[in-house]
């Protein structure tokens, strides 16, 4: 990174390499206001059972509500940031704290099984202070672990590090879900399958993209449902953005699916409006996609 000057023996840095520094500092100093603030906040991405049609559970997404930026900011615009620093961890631990307390009261308006899922880094994984977090926050908040789910990343196995084998072995034994988010988008083998016990596999929206015109991507997620269901997980299609796909993986008894087509993340109140209008009757029709009228 470092250029080396000649036969001086100094090292300098280019200026676009202390632009970057800059912006990264910059970036997380922006960060740490939004956590004082408060400007983190939550949307819910549906998750619907394909046997039957039911929302059986939502994923949390992080959304920043910044007022230097017009526009509300999405994750790839600040979690790459985070996660270069420490700040990730605070973010992950916010985040479990709003979605715990959400996931709460939305209790008395959903099924049992209505379970609500949140996304953590690797690096919060091996951070003892998140788990000491989850604890509190379940006690709480009274939620019971059962539905609360939380999704990680093919990465975190890559690593290797006992510190997170150990953390994903506690969280299944307090009886939190575990599932392995963006299956078969990274570079890991399938040996960690065998090894770790985990709920869920999430097909990686990349497999659905194109999937109506693309027979390898039909026949590879094909094999991800039938490897899901030999090893005894439930697996769940996220991008599904068309009425094709979605029939497709009806056909191939995929468990559930979420994506665009059902619905985009949405907010709290809405979320909450859709489970009371949708307890015990759905419409055959419209089963899959959200609507109030
Ligand atoms: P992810 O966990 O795989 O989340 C799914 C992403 O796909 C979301 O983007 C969602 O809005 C988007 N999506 C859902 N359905 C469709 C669809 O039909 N088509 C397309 N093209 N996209 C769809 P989002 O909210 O921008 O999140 C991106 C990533 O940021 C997440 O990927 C997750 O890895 C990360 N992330 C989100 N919230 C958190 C968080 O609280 N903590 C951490 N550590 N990471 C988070
Ligand atoms: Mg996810
Ligand atoms: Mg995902
Ligand atoms: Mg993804």
């Amino acid at each position: 990174v470092a250029k080396a000057e000649g036969r001086s023996g100094f090292v300098t840095f280019s200026p676009a390499i202390l632009n970057q520094f800059d912006m990264q500092l910059g970036e997380e100093a922006g960060i740490k206001r939004a956590l004082n603030c408060d400007e983190f906040f939550l949307v819910w991405q549906p998750q619907f059972e394909l046997a039957t049609g039911r929302m059986t559970g939502a994923e949390a997404l992080v959304r920043w509500r910044d007022p230097a930026a017009a526009a509300i900011r999405l994750p790839v615009s600040f979690i790459p940031t985070a996660e270069r620093s420490d700040l990730i961890l605070e973010i992950d631990k916010v985040v479990l704290s709003k979605a715990c307390l959400q996931a709460a009261r939305w209790m008395p308006v959903s099924a049992d099984d209505f379970v609500c899922s949140v996304n953590l880094s690797g690096k919060s994984l091996q951070n003892d202070a998140y788990f000491a977090h989850l604890l509190l926050v379940l006690q709480q908040t009274g939620l019971p672990p059962s539905r609360l789910q939380l999704e990680i990343t093919e990465g975190v196995f890559i690593q290797n590090s006992r510190n997170a084998l150990n953390a994903l072995a506690e969280i299944r034994n307090i009886g939190v879900g575990l599932a392995l988010d963006d299956f078969g988008s990274g570079y890991s083998s399938f040996g960690y399958l065998a090894d770790f016990n985990l709920d869920q596999l999430k097909i990686d929206r990349s497999f659905l993209s194109g999937l109506e015109s693309s027979k390898k991507k039909q026949n590879i997620v094909r094999g991800i449902i039938a490897l899901a269901n030999s090893l005894g997980l439930t697996v769940v299609a996220e991008g599904v953005e068309n009425e094709t796909q979605l029939d497709f993986l009806i056909a191939e008894r995929c468990h559930s699916a979420q994506g665009f087509f059902m619905s985009q993340p949405i907010e709290e109140n809405l979320l909450t409006k859709h489970l009371i209008a949708r307890q015990g009757r759905m419409k055959d029709a419209d089963k899959f996609r959200l609507s109030l009228s």
